[in-house]
């Protein structure tokens, strides 16, 4: 191994050992906003081998003040945030391995994509993709680590099938209103050091250091100078419908039909259509023709206006409404664009 990991392979319990099991392994990101960046940037240069980064957002200038892997080109050219991060990270270093997922991630999808993981890293911010999570986590028997943060707070566990509770376990004590950085605004600090938290546990598991790992859910506050560790062993549940004796993995699921969801904290619907129903970015164009309203083509989506509302239609169909937060009014407005 050349003197690229030496101060890595110094520290001991790493060593040449837990180096050369960096790179055979397999880490999936679940987001590539302010947590998703410094985690990607931290285990690519600590020279994990392969990392599959799914994201359904583009860059925007808001994002800049806390996502460290995009640049003001990336918010003018609205860069799909998983393009820019696999090319700001191959220039990092040119022999990682990244596989980028422009797309919302269900659990049928999130259990094809973690098939050959080793690990998945919480980096979204919503409460549904946690549980999709939770529930191939344990059913493939791999561990998720989790990680939220807001305002200048953030929480931290390592949920290890077969070592922990579950987090549908946690459900009943998590707080109902489930604030986000859109909402509660977020600075920086604390996404690095919920982000720092978070990779440190990754590779403790990547180089066989599990026994280290957490045991209890760690949560800090950086503006008020305090933290707290709760153990959550006691909350585990027998009948949990993912860690129970019989699990069912509710969240894995498949949706019928074509699926219509309030972006939480967004003020944005999401609509993900059936495949054989997808609109394509021509066809987008062709709406905004026949309705007369300007719209801008990128190489990964088409942008137009339909009564007010910003419409971004991906390649692959999924369509965003901004400035919206109500689903029926997404769906009459999505039924009159495909007519
Ligand atoms: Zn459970």
């Amino acid at each position: 191994m050349d003197n690229r990991y030496s101060r890595q392979i110094l520290f001991k319990p790493i060593g040449e050992k837990g180096q050369n099991n960096l790179q055979n392994k397999h880490v999936v990101i679940i987001g590539c906003g302010a947590l998703g960046s410094p985690i990607a940037e931290t285990l690519v240069r600590a020279g994990v081998g392969k990392l599959t980064i799914a994201d359904r957002d583009y860059v925007e200038t808001s994002n800049l003040q806390r996502q460290q892997l995009f640049t003001e080109q990336d918010a003018r050219l609205g860069t799909p945030k998983v393009v820019a991060a696999k090319k700001r990270l191959e220039m990092i270093r040119e022999d990682v391995h990244i596989i980028p997922v422009l797309d919302h991630v269900d659990g049928v999808f999130l259990e094809e994509l973690a098939k050959d993981a080793d690990l998945i890293m919480d980096a979204t911010d919503n409460f549904e993709t946690r549980l999709v999570m939770n529930d191939v986590a344990w059913k493939l028997g791999i561990p998720w680590i989790h990680g939220a943060c807001v305002g200048s707070s953030g929480t931290v566990f390592p949920f290890i099938p077969g070592r922990s509770a579950c987090f549908r376990c946690l459900l009943p004590v998590l707080p109902a209103v489930n604030e986000t950085c859109d909402t509660a605004g977020i600075i920086a600090p604390a996404v690095q050091i919920t982000a720092a938290h978070q990779s440190a546990e990754a590779l403790k598991w990547l180089t066989g250091n599990e026994q280290t790992m957490r045991e209890k859910l760690y949560h800090f506050d950086v503006w008020h100078n305090t933290h707290v560790e709760a153990g959550i062993s006691r909350l585990q549940n027998k009948a949990c419908e993912t860690c129970g004796e019989s699990p069912t993995y509710p969240a894995l699921t498949q949706i019928e039909g074509t699926d219509y969801a309030v972006l939480c904290g967004r003020e944005t619907v999401q609509i993900v259509p059936e495949p054989d129903r997808a609109l394509t970015i021509q066809d987008g164009e062709e709406i905004a023709k026949r309705l007369g309203t300007p719209y801008t083509t990128t190489p990964f989506f088409v942008e137009f206006y339909v009564q007010g509302y910003r419409c971004v239609l991906f390649g692959n169909g999924r369509l965003l409404i901004h400035g919206l937060k109500d689903r029926k009014i997404g769906r009459k407005l999505y039924h009159q664009l495909v007519g």
